[in-house]
């Protein structure tokens, strides 16, 4: 009996309609829905093609939309297939997304080869990154070359999306040096590629200031066995003008080749899978204690604490005892 998802094939000769739908049944609370997402996507291992996966964060009105476009286009035009998805800490708070208004990107959500989907809503950040990681993978059984992850640079959301890239991309804007230094030194170390937008017009002699402070700072940076020569590296663009883009995209390549050729690609997705399933896990557990019964439990157990009844220890043992038969 084929017990294959009805999705399964479609999927693998890369209609995006069943892209899209089984992107839904990943994002899904349904129970149903879950385990026939994790057949699906337990059924499709192997399968399909390997894309380049690349990060990309920055800022609110750094230009990310613009790049995303530009850049897309690009790959388009050349024939590649590109996916965008995101990773939106916003939409885990309020349901909304940066990619939701459609507005975004115009040109390429019309272009055959594209697929852009939004962030999805979750309860929080990891469960966001958690369903994009998974999207991720479907998108690579669809065929597409090209999986382009986007999130807004506010701390904790591009370490989850470097967890699920092959690259990562930060755009920043042309800055005075002062400014440079409100970069947080975390993101400078998970970068492979530092994109200067903007270097057009009144702002072109200051984004080449830009590119060379930030090349300064990265040269202070200790060196990652990941990395080749000369990475992480400083460029400029301009998403407006469709500048430097061909160029950022051969860097990318280059990297991705040699980190190949290296053996750095298959050991850290190998790592990449090895995080996602203790996460996974994690979140399992962390589950069972958002039950009705459980956070009662929780309650009374936390009251007699607080008043001294019982011993914090002996109390979360109780509560254990209680969750491991659920
Ligand atoms: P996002 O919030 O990061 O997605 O930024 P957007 O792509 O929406 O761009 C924010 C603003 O910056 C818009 O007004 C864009 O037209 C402008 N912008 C984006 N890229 C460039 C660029 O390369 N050069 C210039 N001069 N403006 C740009």
């Amino acid at each position: 009996m084929d017990t294959r998802d009805p999705l399964h094939d479609p999927l693998l000769a890369g209609d995006r309609r069943a892209l899209a739908r089984a992107i839904t049944l990943v994002e899904s609370t349904r129970a149903d829905h879950r385990e026939r997402a994790a057949a699906l996507l337990d059924g499709l291992r192997g399968a399909g093609g390997e894309a380049l996966r690349i990060g990309l964060s920055g800022t609110p009105g750094v230009g990310k939309s613009t790049f995303i476009e530009a850049f897309g286009l690009m790959l388009t035009g050349q024939g590649k297939r590109v996916a965008v998805l995101a990773v939106d800490p916003s939409s885990a708070r309020t349901g909304g997304s940066i990619l939701g208004d459609k507005t975004r990107m115009e040109q390429l959500s019309r272009e055959p080869r594209a697929f852009i989907r939004p962030s999805p809503s979750a309860s929080h950040l990891g469960g966001v990154a958690r369903r994009t990681r998974e999207a991720v993978a479907l998108c690579e059984a669809a065929g597409f070359d090209v999986v382009l992850i986007e999130t807004v640079g506010v701390g904790q959301s591009e370490t989850l999306v470097a967890q699920i890239s092959d690259l990562f991309v930060l755009l920043l804007a042309p800055a005075g040096g002062d400014e440079l230094q409100g970069v947080k030194r975390g993101i400078m170390e998970i970068a492979d590629l530092i994109l200067v937008n903007k270097a057009d017009g009144d702002l072109r002699a200051t984004a080449t200031r830009t590119v060379a402070d930030y090349a300064g700072a990265l040269r202070l940076l200790r060196k990652r066995p990941t990395d080749p020569e000369g990475f992480p590296k400083a460029l400029p663009v301009s998403a407006l003008e469709s500048a430097g883009l061909a160029r950022a995209w051969d860097e990318m390549r280059s990297l991705a080749d040699w980190r190949r050729a290296e053996g750095h690609w298959d050991a850290t997705r190998a790592g990449q899978a090895a995080h996602w399933f203790e996460e996974e896990v994690r979140a399992g557990l962390l589950a069972r204690l958002d039950t009705p019964e459980a956070r009662a439990r929780m309650a009374d157990l936390a009251r007699e604490v607080a008043t001294g009844t019982r011993a914090a220890r002996a109390a979360a043992t109780d509560m254990l005892q209680m969750l491991r038969g659920a």
